[in-house]
């Protein structure tokens, strides 16, 4: 695979295992995040000393002049760009949505919805053929709370996902001529620090017993299938959203 792939939020989690397994597939990597400059770095270091090309670039996805700057260091810095993860994201504290802060609400939408948004729209502006690129292909994270709603957690993340669905369907019909195929993973739950975040640090070992597969994912588990809907394995594959969920 040649060129460059820009993954949102890979200091850690699910981002980081998506950005290390896509230089273990040839591609320069692209490692966005907004606070871990260190976990960035070393992940950068990792992958160059194992022979792949990275850059760590610092930038609040959520905010669109933030996006804009962070495209602009890719194309001086990086390989033309071939791919985009849309990763980036977070539910807030739990709550039932009548005790949620309007904050945390504006903020989720604002990186999950939004983030993606902006990301999704520099990607295609310079991999759409109109524009003079090659092509390309995004994967947008999606969660299996799109369709599961996660009542008395948080109803309004997973409106968030609901509209990366629609997003990744809308995108894909808009650019399939323009040789950027777009489709989504929704995980169920992955074994990363976002629902210690969300102030639940127990919930994978409360609820893995319920989950069909009896376990949570591994992010690369996860990075697996994003990895696979990358690459040219999924030619055909456009629009698609492919649960990830050990059955849920
Ligand atoms: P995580 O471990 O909490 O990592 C979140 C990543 O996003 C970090 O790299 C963080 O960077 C970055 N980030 C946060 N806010 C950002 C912003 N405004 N701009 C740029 N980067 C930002 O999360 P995760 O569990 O890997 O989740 C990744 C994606 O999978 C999310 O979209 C999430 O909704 C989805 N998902 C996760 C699960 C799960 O069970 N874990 C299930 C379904 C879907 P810093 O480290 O610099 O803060």
């Amino acid at each position: 695979m040649s060129g460059t792939l820009l993954v949102t939020g890979a200091s850690r989690g699910i981002g980081a295992a998506v950005a290390r397994m896509a230089a273990e597939r040839g591609y320069a990597v692209c490692v966005n995040y907004l606070a871990s400059a260190a976990a960035a770095e070393q992940l950068v270091g990792d992958i160059e000393k194992a022979g792949g090309r990275a850059l760590a670039v610092k930038a609040d996805v959520a905010q669109e002049a933030q996006v804009e700057a962070l495209f602009k260091t890719l194309d001086a810095e990086l390989p033309p760009l071939a791919g985009l993860v849309n990763n980036a994201g977070f539910s807030g504290l739990v709550n039932r949505i009548e005790g949620a802060p309007a904050e945390t609400i504006r903020q989720v939408m604002e990186l999950n919805v939004l983030g993606s948004i902006w990301c999704a729209r520099a990607a295609i502006r310079r991999m759409a053929r109109c524009h003079g690129g090659r092509g390309g292909a995004i994967v947008n994270i999606s969660s299996g709370a799109a369709t599961l709603g996660s009542p008395g957690e948080y109803v309004w993340y997973a409106a968030s996902k609901g509209a990366i669905d629609s997003l990744t369907i809308g995108l894909a019909r808009e650019n399939a001529a323009e040789g950027i195929r777009v489709n989504a993973v929704a995980p169920g739950f992955v074994n990363t620090e976002i629902h210690a975040a969300a102030g639940m640090p127990d919930r994978l070992e409360k609820i893995a017993p319920t989950m069909p597969i009896g376990r949570a994912a591994e992010p690369e588990e996860i990075a697996e299938a994003v990895i696979w809907l990358l690459s040219d394995a999924a030619s055909y594959t456009t629009g698609a959203i492919l649960r990830v969920a050990g059955g849920r």
